[in-house]
């Protein structure tokens, strides 16, 4: 597969909405790229132009280090999973898998074609659904069909928009495992967008983080999780969400505002007194709200952590762990 490189790329919609703001990224060839952003911040726009859907105001696309920024889409070959399922609906399961690799230009053998096919469906585990019309598949086993109906090919890359929002939660799960797998045995190149927290640290190889059109950080999950360079970043990873805190609040009376992840703050004793204001019991931990003078904190402890409503709690934090941030909500780093 590819490198793909984006160079300075705008992008804006009717002369002003200003959806992409020099866009500078690299996914190198097999790796799982994955940019993570609200919705409107940019990120099916980001693909359209890789793919050539959309044509950019200014900047560069490279393919391999070679300038593809004014080729037509269908020179471009890549692969597209959209975020609502697109299958042919008149045609079985094994029409639509094949049908990417039927293109008069490829002219591939009946053979060659039938192996892929069935390769795939094997790893998506929906060989027993090959003769079914799309039409009699569950939403899950339609979405596993648009996703097989891309990876049948090997393009320069694939751009994957969100593709398992649509399914519930254990589904989500349960694919998201099944492709970060199979991406690992093709060695893929994939470009893929979410809002999903989970889905990014799960899948990805890099994360670049996206806000208002314009890349914020980019690094591995690990880097963008305990080293965020803005308080929106320290925002988009954890469950649950970093609390932001004024530095006052522990004495550190020149910095604006802190970061301080709920499995940083350790509860029983130490030198702050809160109030509970509720826990929440997920099963491997325990989610406990805190009113400390007058600010809401989240801890979590592992396991369950027994206590009730407006009960005195003492707690500790861990300074080594805490992120300081500016009046500008940007990150402070220690000299
Ligand atoms: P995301 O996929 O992250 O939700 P999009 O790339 O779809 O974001 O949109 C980015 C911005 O561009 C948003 O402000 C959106 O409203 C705007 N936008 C997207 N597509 C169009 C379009 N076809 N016409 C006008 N504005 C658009
Ligand atoms: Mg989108």
């Amino acid at each position: 597969m590819a490198k793909v490189e984006l160079i300075k790329l705008f992008k804006t919609y009717n002369k002003k909405i200003k959806a992409l703001e020099d866009i500078n990224l690299t996914i190198e060839d097999g790796q799982f790229f994955v940019l993570l952003g609200p919705s409107g911040a940019g990120k099916t726009t980001t693909l359209r132009c890789i793919a050539g859907l959309e044509k950019i105001d200014s900047g560069d696309v490279l393919f391999d280090d070679e300038n593809i920024t004014h080729d037509q889409p269908a020179s471009r070959d890549v692969s597209f999973v959209f975020q609502q399922y697109s299958l042919y609906p008149h045609y079985t399961v094994y029409e639509n898998l094949a049908f990417p690799l039927k293109s008069p230009m490829r002219k591939l053998p009946e053979e060659e074609i039938k192996n892929k096919v069935e390769k795939i469906a094997e790893m998506l585990k929906i060989t027993n659904k090959l003769k079914n019309k799309a039409t009699e598949l569950s939403g899950g086993e339609m979405q596993r069909v648009a996703i097989g109906r891309a990876l049948v090919r090997e393009p320069n890359i694939y751009l994957m928009d969100e593709p398992l929002s649509s399914l519930d939660a254990k589904l989500r799960e349960t694919l998201r495992v099944e492709l970060k797998n199979i991406q690992l045995n093709l060695n893929a190149t994939i470009l893929y967008v979410t809002h999903d927290q989970a889905e990014a640290t799960t899948l990805a190889d890099k994360i670049g983080v996206l806000k208002e059109g314009k890349i914020v950080q980019i690094g591995t999950p690990e880097e963008i999780y305990e080293n965020p360079n803005s308080i929106y970043v320290s925002q988009r990873l954890g469950s649950p969400k970093i609390n932001i805190l004024p530095g006052s609040l522990f004495k550190l009376n020149n910095i604006a505002k802190i970061g301080l992840r709920p499995e940083n703050i350790e509860l029983g004793n130490g030198p702050y007194e809160g109030k509970v204001i509720s826990t929440e019991n997920l099963g491997s931990e325990t989610v406990v709200a805190i009113n400390f003078q007058d600010n809401e904190i989240l801890a979590s402890i592992q396991g369950i952590y027994k206590s009730s409503i407006n009960e005195k709690i003492n707690f500790d934090i861990n300074t080594n762990k805490v992120l300081k941030f500016d009046n500008g909500d940007q990150r402070i780093y220690e000299r």
